[in-house]
């Protein structure tokens, strides 16, 4: 049966793939695997937001800089790695103990910057007040718009001064300031969710850094909102079937999906 375009569900996890390369969602939501659950870079990725899920707790016990630096991270790291096989069984069957050893030293090589970080931080009143907040909560909360037919997870979903603020936690590398543009992206999709089962306008979002510790807050325009908008729709016509052109950049080098998009590359420029 013919399914309508406007019909087609997305999630906010695929217009975040969309975000990152359209190619990319198409690949992935053809059962292609975006990540390799057994690859090491995606177990760090799980170690990397499973810490920074403490950063909240940890500048909420802290008074100052020195509480900070004088928290024992590598304990909080092997906690972590010990609680792992409970929340993530499937993937970390496949791992072996020395992987995943190799996986933790290299998430200790990130700590003593992580750890300067929290402790600037800890000096501003608004990131500790989001902290409170953060680990004063512990709900993913589910959130579904009727209107764009797009649902989504937000790491949290903080009410603050008669709005609301959406709070995700990403582990590729901070920008020197601000957020990068396909998170800002990201968070307003989140924002634009939540705006509509609460009825409220929501101007900021926040983004954890998880591999340097960073707390990000972003402001929300209505330039992000139509690039959502716009987004929605050409998800959309991918997940209908649209193979997107393909767009060169940084990331192809370590995409997952770099053979296959070179091969079907070189195929359409025989057939031109
Ligand atoms: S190789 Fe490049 S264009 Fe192709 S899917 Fe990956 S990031 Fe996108």
């Amino acid at each position: 049966m013919f399914l309508k375009n406007e019909k087609i569900k997305i999630t906010v996890s695929e217009l975040s793939t969309y975000f990152s390369c359209p190619r990319k969602l198409y690949y992935s939501c053809r059962g292609h695997e975006q990540f390799h659950s057994s690859s090491p870079s995606y177990m760090e990725h799980l170690v990397l937001k499973e810490v920074a899920m403490q950063y909240s707790e940890l500048l909420k016990g802290s008074s100052s800089k020195d509480d900070v630096l004088s928290a024992d991270f590598d304990s909080m790291l092997l906690q972590v790695m010990d609680e792992l096989g409970i929340i993530y069984p499937d993937e970390v069957s496949g791992f072996t103990q020395e992987k995943m050893s190799e996986v933790a030293e290299n998430v200790r090589s990130f700590l003593p910057e992580i750890q300067e970080n929290l402790s600037e931080q800890v000096e501003n009143p608004e990131i500790c007040k989001i902290a409170d907040m953060i680990s004063s909560s512990d709900n993913e909360p589910y959130l579904q718009s009727e209107k764009l037919n797009v649902t989504g997870v937000p790491y949290r979903l903080l009410s603050m001064d008669d709005s609301f603020v959406p709070v995700m936690i990403k582990t590729s590398k901070a920008p020197e300031n601000g957020v990068w543009n396909n998170e800002r992206l990201h968070v307003t999709s989140f924002a634009m969710l939540a705006e509509e089962a609460h009825g409220v306008p929501i101007k900021s979002g926040l983004v954890i850094y998880a591999k340097s510790g960073h707390f990000r807050k972003v402001n929300i325009h209505s330039n992000d909102r139509r690039q959502v908008l716009k987004a929605i729709g050409r998800a959309r016509k991918i997940k209908d079937g649209k193979m997107p052109d393909k767009n060169e950049s940084a990331l192809c080098a370590s995409c997952e999906f770099t053979e296959m998009c070179n091969v079907k590359a070189s195929l359409a420029s025989k057939l031109l």
